[in-house]
């Protein structure tokens, strides 16, 4: 894409930007202008939705909600942000929870005191009517200590309702920071943990497990054609294809660029190389339409390399074995598949 292509691309974006911020009358200070910038280029789909929904109900959108959608959507520290929220509303929880404790405890105390020196006075001598004052005292004594332990019982179901809710915020954070928000398959992180567990059962139960390493062919030239947005769907549409091929107990992940891992539990070479085969074919006979034009900007292939484990292997002799496979692909011509079988192939060629 020249430059020119690209600044009518983009300022076209900016006038959209612009017309929407005027729509809402929303100030034009650079953070809502960012917002509306990404909800007019298209390529944040969840971000979209949030604001469709709320244009949808009321026809335009407050500061108010357009700072709750930057806050979720666009802020690098949304994700440190809401740990902090969810930790402080878990601090918060058990200091609520140990007052209430601590207020039975007390109380609890309070009665033992009671009940004790009830008995000291009935042990020295019946007094009938002291003895109608001991049980009035006792019972307003009673009564008390049950008021509180109820309240503690209240406090705590409520608690638990608050603490389900914290825990499947913080299940859906965890989920968030082993995400790849572009392509949703999982990050480098998620890669590089999965990998090292699977490698350990792999060397403990002695089972199968297999990685394919796919990597975008001429892929730099396709961003330089066409910009990196339209690039950006390539990486989306590739990383479906992976997602559709895939069972659900294999792993894909983006482990760089324009390059997926796939862990393969239980997978040997064959299973592993039939999968690759899938993901290869799936991807070429996916024709790709500019989604602003419908422009038809032809297919994309990919390459892959396909090791398994074997006995004494790391996490880094196994990804070695893949990198090695890919490069023997890229060699061989591109969109092909290529396993570590013929890497001593090549070896013993050479
Ligand atoms: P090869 O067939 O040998 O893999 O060639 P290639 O052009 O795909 O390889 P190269 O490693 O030279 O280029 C990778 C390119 O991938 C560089 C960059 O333009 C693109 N890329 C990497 N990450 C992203 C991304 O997140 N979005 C977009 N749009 N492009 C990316
Ligand atoms: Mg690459
Ligand atoms: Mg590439």
């Amino acid at each position: 894409m020249t430059q020119r292509e690209e600044f009518l691309r983009t300022i076209g974006y900016g006038e959209a930007a612009v017309a929407q911020l005027r729509r809402n009358e929303n100030a034009a200070y650079p953070r809502n202008y960012e917002l509306w910038y990404s909800y007019c280029a298209g390529f944040n789909h969840a971000l979209n939705r949030a604001v469709n929904d709320i244009l949808r109900s009321k026809g335009r959108i407050e500061a108010d909600e357009l700072t709750a959608i930057y806050n979720q959507f666009i802020s690098p520290s949304r994700l440190s942000d809401r740990i902090e929220d969810v930790g402080g509303r878990i601090s918060g929880e058990i200091e609520g929870v140990m007052a209430a404790v601590n207020k039975t405890i007390s109380a609890n105390a309070t009665y033992a005191g009671a009940l004790s020196g009830a008995s000291t006075e009935l042990d020295a001598g019946p007094n009938l009517s002291r003895l109608r004052g001991i049980v009035g005292e006792l019972l307003v004594a009673t009564r008390e200590t049950e008021k509180i332990n109820r309240e503690l019982e209240g406090q705590l179901e409520d608690s638990q309702k608050q603490i389900s809710e914290l825990k499947e915020s913080l299940e859906s954070l965890r989920f968030e920071t082993l995400t790849d928000e572009l392509t949703t398959l999982g990050n480098r992180k998620h890669f590089d943990q999965s990998l090292e567990r699977a490698v350990a059962n792999a060397a403990e139960t002695d089972g199968a497990l297999s990685l394919l390493i796919t990597d975008i062919d001429n892929f730099k030239s396709f961003n330089d054609s066409f910009g990196h947005q339209t690039g950006d769907q390539v990486l989306r549409l590739v990383a479906l294809s992976v997602k559709q091929a895939i069972r659900g107990h294999h792993l894909a992940c983006r482990y760089g660029g324009e390059e997926f891992a796939i862990i393969l539990p239980k997978a040997n070479l064959s299973r592993a190389e039939t999968l690759a085969e899938r993901i290869r074919e799936s991807v070429k006979e996916k024709e790709l339409k500019k989604r602003s034009t419908g422009e038809t900007l032809g297919f994309v292939t990919v390459s892959v390399g396909c090791a398994t484990y074997h006995a004494g292997d790391t996490v880094v002799s196994l990804i070695e074995r893949a990198d090695a496979a890919l490069y023997l692909a890229k060699r061989a011509g591109r969109n092909r598949v290529c396993t570590e079988a013929l890497l001593t192939a090549s070896r013993e060629d050479a």
